[in-house]
Protein backbone atom coordinates (compact mmCIF):
# COMPACT_ATOMS: atom_id res chain seq x y z
CA UNK A 1 0.00 0.00 0.00
CA UNK A 2 0.99 3.16 -1.25
CA UNK A 3 1.03 6.85 1.29
CA UNK A 4 2.39 9.91 0.18
CA UNK A 5 4.45 9.61 3.32
CA UNK A 6 5.89 6.10 1.75
CA UNK A 7 6.19 7.75 -1.52
CA UNK A 8 8.08 11.11 0.38
CA UNK A 9 10.77 8.86 1.83
CA UNK A 10 11.41 6.97 -1.54
CA UNK A 11 11.69 10.23 -3.48
CA UNK A 12 14.24 11.21 -0.53
CA UNK A 13 16.05 7.94 -1.26
CA UNK A 14 15.95 8.65 -4.97
CA UNK A 15 17.02 11.87 -4.53
CA UNK A 16 19.92 11.24 -1.88
CA UNK A 17 21.43 8.36 -4.48
CA UNK A 18 21.15 10.98 -7.29
CA UNK A 19 23.19 13.40 -5.78
CA UNK A 20 25.91 10.48 -5.43
CA UNK A 21 25.59 9.80 -9.18
CA UNK A 22 29.25 9.20 -10.83
CA UNK A 23 28.04 11.03 -14.30
CA UNK A 24 31.43 12.90 -15.37
CA UNK A 25 30.47 11.44 -19.01
CA UNK A 26 26.96 12.28 -19.56
CA UNK A 27 26.57 15.17 -16.99
CA UNK A 28 23.02 13.00 -16.26
CA UNK A 29 22.83 12.35 -12.71
CA UNK A 30 19.91 9.35 -11.91
CA UNK A 31 18.75 8.30 -8.67
CA UNK A 32 16.62 5.27 -8.02
CA UNK A 33 14.80 3.80 -4.76
CA UNK A 34 12.64 0.40 -4.92
CA UNK A 35 11.06 -0.40 -1.84
CA UNK A 36 10.69 -3.96 -1.11
CA UNK A 37 6.96 -5.17 -0.42
CA UNK A 38 6.03 -6.25 2.59
CA UNK A 39 9.07 -4.77 4.92
CA UNK A 40 8.60 -1.34 3.26
CA UNK A 41 12.85 -1.59 3.06
CA UNK A 42 14.36 0.59 0.81
CA UNK A 43 16.93 0.38 -1.26
CA UNK A 44 18.68 2.72 -3.68
CA UNK A 45 21.25 2.98 -6.40
CA UNK A 46 22.83 5.83 -8.76
CA UNK A 47 24.21 6.19 -12.33
CA UNK A 48 27.64 4.68 -12.26
CA UNK A 49 29.65 5.98 -15.41
CA UNK A 50 32.71 3.98 -17.16
CA UNK A 51 35.05 5.94 -19.21
CA UNK A 52 34.48 2.66 -21.56
CA UNK A 53 30.78 3.63 -21.69
CA UNK A 54 29.55 0.28 -21.79
CA UNK A 55 30.44 -0.48 -18.67
CA UNK A 56 28.13 1.87 -17.50
CA UNK A 57 25.16 0.66 -14.81
CA UNK A 58 21.99 2.74 -14.55
CA UNK A 59 20.56 3.57 -11.21
CA UNK A 60 17.91 1.44 -11.59
CA UNK A 61 19.89 -1.53 -12.02
CA UNK A 62 22.37 -0.49 -9.18
CA UNK A 63 18.65 -0.05 -6.99
CA UNK A 64 17.85 -3.70 -8.18
CA UNK A 65 21.42 -5.33 -7.52
CA UNK A 66 21.37 -3.42 -3.87
CA UNK A 67 18.30 -4.95 -3.17
CA UNK A 68 19.23 -8.26 -4.42
CA UNK A 69 21.80 -7.96 -2.23
CA UNK A 70 20.34 -7.03 0.90
CA UNK A 71 16.94 -9.22 0.35
CA UNK A 72 18.32 -11.93 -1.89
CA UNK A 73 15.84 -10.79 -4.06
CA UNK A 74 12.58 -9.89 -2.66
CA UNK A 75 10.06 -8.74 -4.21
CA UNK A 76 9.51 -4.86 -4.76
CA UNK A 77 6.21 -3.02 -4.89
CA UNK A 78 7.34 0.98 -5.84
CA UNK A 79 10.28 2.35 -7.31
CA UNK A 80 11.26 6.08 -8.06
CA UNK A 81 13.57 7.39 -11.16
CA UNK A 82 14.95 10.60 -10.57
CA UNK A 83 16.79 12.85 -12.62
CA UNK A 84 16.94 15.97 -13.56
CA UNK A 85 15.25 15.67 -16.94
CA UNK A 86 11.59 17.55 -17.93
CA UNK A 87 9.78 15.19 -18.70
CA UNK A 88 11.30 12.93 -16.74
CA UNK A 89 12.83 9.93 -17.93
CA UNK A 90 11.59 6.14 -17.92
CA UNK A 91 14.24 3.43 -16.89
CA UNK A 92 16.01 2.29 -20.58
CA UNK A 93 14.99 -1.22 -21.79
CA UNK A 94 18.08 -3.08 -20.08
CA UNK A 95 17.14 -1.70 -16.86
CA UNK A 96 13.26 -2.98 -17.40
CA UNK A 97 14.57 -6.16 -18.37
CA UNK A 98 16.04 -6.30 -15.49
CA UNK A 99 13.34 -5.17 -13.47
CA UNK A 100 10.84 -7.90 -14.42
CA UNK A 101 13.13 -10.14 -13.53
CA UNK A 102 12.48 -9.32 -9.69
CA UNK A 103 9.45 -7.60 -9.83
CA UNK A 104 5.74 -8.03 -11.23
CA UNK A 105 4.25 -6.38 -14.05
CA UNK A 106 2.13 -4.69 -11.40
CA UNK A 107 5.34 -2.66 -9.76
CA UNK A 108 4.71 0.71 -9.62
CA UNK A 109 7.36 3.37 -11.16
CA UNK A 110 7.21 7.04 -10.19
CA UNK A 111 9.45 9.06 -12.51
CA UNK A 112 10.41 12.07 -10.73
CA UNK A 113 12.67 15.34 -11.26
CA UNK A 114 13.69 17.86 -9.28
CA UNK A 115 10.05 19.36 -9.17
CA UNK A 116 8.94 16.00 -7.42
CA UNK A 117 7.21 12.95 -8.90
CA UNK A 118 5.43 13.95 -12.23
CA UNK A 119 4.44 10.78 -13.76
CA UNK A 120 3.30 7.29 -12.42
CA UNK A 121 3.29 4.00 -14.61
CA UNK A 122 3.31 0.37 -13.81
CA UNK A 123 6.44 -2.15 -14.94
CA UNK A 124 3.77 -3.98 -17.14
CA UNK A 125 3.09 -0.83 -19.13
CA UNK A 126 6.44 0.28 -20.30
CA UNK A 127 7.74 -3.32 -20.68
CA UNK A 128 4.53 -5.63 -21.89
CA UNK A 129 6.07 -8.20 -23.45
CA UNK A 130 9.49 -8.64 -21.46
CA UNK A 131 11.90 -12.15 -22.23
CA UNK A 132 11.20 -14.41 -19.99
CA UNK A 133 12.04 -17.60 -20.80
CA UNK A 134 14.51 -19.34 -23.07
CA UNK A 135 12.79 -21.68 -25.88
CA UNK A 136 13.37 -25.19 -25.11
CA UNK A 137 15.95 -27.31 -26.09
CA UNK A 138 13.73 -29.40 -28.06
CA UNK A 139 11.96 -26.70 -29.92
CA UNK A 140 15.55 -25.23 -30.93
CA UNK A 141 16.03 -24.76 -35.16
CA UNK A 142 19.92 -25.16 -34.09
CA UNK A 143 22.28 -26.72 -36.46
CA UNK A 144 24.54 -29.65 -34.97
CA UNK A 145 27.46 -27.94 -35.50
CA UNK A 146 26.82 -24.65 -33.88
CA UNK A 147 28.79 -24.21 -30.28
CA UNK A 148 26.81 -25.69 -27.60
CA UNK A 149 24.26 -27.21 -28.99
CA UNK A 150 23.27 -30.68 -27.83
CA UNK A 151 24.33 -33.02 -30.74
CA UNK A 152 27.95 -32.57 -32.03
ZN1 LIG B 1 18.91 1.69 -17.53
Amino acid sequence: MTTNDDLSELLAAAMAAQAHAYAPYSRFPVGAALRIAGTGEILSGCNVENVSYGATICAERNAISAAVARTGGAIADALVVVSNATPPVVPCALCLQVLQEFCPPSLVIHLANDGGIKRTVTLGELLPQPFSTFTAPEDRDVPASTPGSESQ
